[in-house]
């Protein structure tokens, strides 16, 4: 069994991107910029938004944080969305997530434009991966794509799973499978037999947000294995996949921590030096 370190291959991709962008900054004398706006306090969200500060600047991205108290104004945020829309030394907008409740998640969204939206949730480009067409992908489920791809090069035909069918990971990761030609199942929590689902699975990805709901006995020998989930539990933190079960009988497995978790910020980098390039070369 392989334990797919997340950690090296985003460090790997981190220094592939400062490399481009000090090219890109040769030749186009600016350099790609991720803007990121943190509403609130939430715990959590403040990490995601230091760390995606940390690495930005550590490839050479110009990087920006705006801070708005809970209580901000929706229109105040809508405003500043179309500032930076305007504003041709941003590349990248990033709202963190999850906002306020009276801060409506869909306005916000689809204020950014689709060529900065680097989370890949702007309708236009959700509608362009599902055609098949070029556009921005949410990060994580790019990153679990560039996981599995860095292990095995032709998808062709392979069976994958989805385990969770959420706009964030479980929908976009289908999508991405099916452009690879694998033959995708996307399951939920109504499906019926998920344990015989997974079984059939080259591939399983799992994102449901359910501490080691997949197990040993519920993975085919030699599938891979890519799991998502970020739980907290008493004993720390820990995937969707019962890791030590699973490690048992899969070809290949992330770990969590240490799997996917750190690709999704690499591909966030990843993505704002993409929209810059199809300005730059516009
Ligand atoms: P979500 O929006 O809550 O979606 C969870 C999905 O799992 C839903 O489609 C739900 O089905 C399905 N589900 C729930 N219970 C199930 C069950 N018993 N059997 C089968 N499917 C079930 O979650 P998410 O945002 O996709 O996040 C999933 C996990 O990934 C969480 O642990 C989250 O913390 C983690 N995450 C990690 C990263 C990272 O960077 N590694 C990034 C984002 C999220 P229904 O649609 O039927 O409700």
């Amino acid at each position: 069994m392989l334990k797919i370190d997340g950690k090296l291959i985003a460090s790997e991709l981190r220094d592939k991107l400062k490399k481009e962008v000090s090219v890109l900054k040769s030749k186009y004398n600016t350099i790609p910029g991720l803007t990121v706006i943190l509403v609130g306090e939430d715990p959590a969200s403040k990490i995601y938004v230091k760390n995606k500060e940390k690495f930005a600047l550590e490839v050479g991205l110009n990087s920006e944080v705006i801070k708005y108290p809970e209580s901000v104004e929706e229109k105040v945020v809508l405003d500043k969305i179309n500032e930076l829309n305007n504003n041709p030394r941003v590349s990248g907008i990033l709202v963190q997530l999850p906002l306020p409740k009276h801060i409506n998640k869909k306005k916000v969204i689809e204020t950014i434009l689709p060529t900065k939206d680097v989370d890949g949730f702007h309708p236009v480009n959700v509608g362009n991966l599902s055609l098949g067409y070029d556009s921005v992908v949410p990060c994580t489920p790019l990153g679990c794509y560039l996981l599995i791809k860095k292990f095995e090069k032709n998808l062709n035909g392979k069976k994958a799973v989805v385990v969770g069918r959420s706009n964030l990971n479980g929908k976009p990761m289908t999508q991405l499978l099916l452009k690879e030609n694998c033959t995708v199942t996307i399951t939920h929590s109504k499906t019926i037999d998920l344990k015989g689902e997974c079984l059939k699975g080259d591939i399983v990805v799992a994102a449901v947000g359910i501490p080691k709901l997949v197990k040993g006995d519920w993975v085919k020998k030699g599938a891979i294995v890519i799991d998502v989930g970020i739980n907290k539990t008493a004993n720390g933190i820990v995937g969707d996949v019962d890791f030590e079960e699973v490690s048992k009988v899969a070809k290949a497995i992330t770990p969590v921590p240490g799997g996917v978790g750190p690709m999704t910020i690499a591909c966030l980098l990843k993505n704002t030096v993409e929209c810059f390039k199809k300005v730059q070369s516009k």
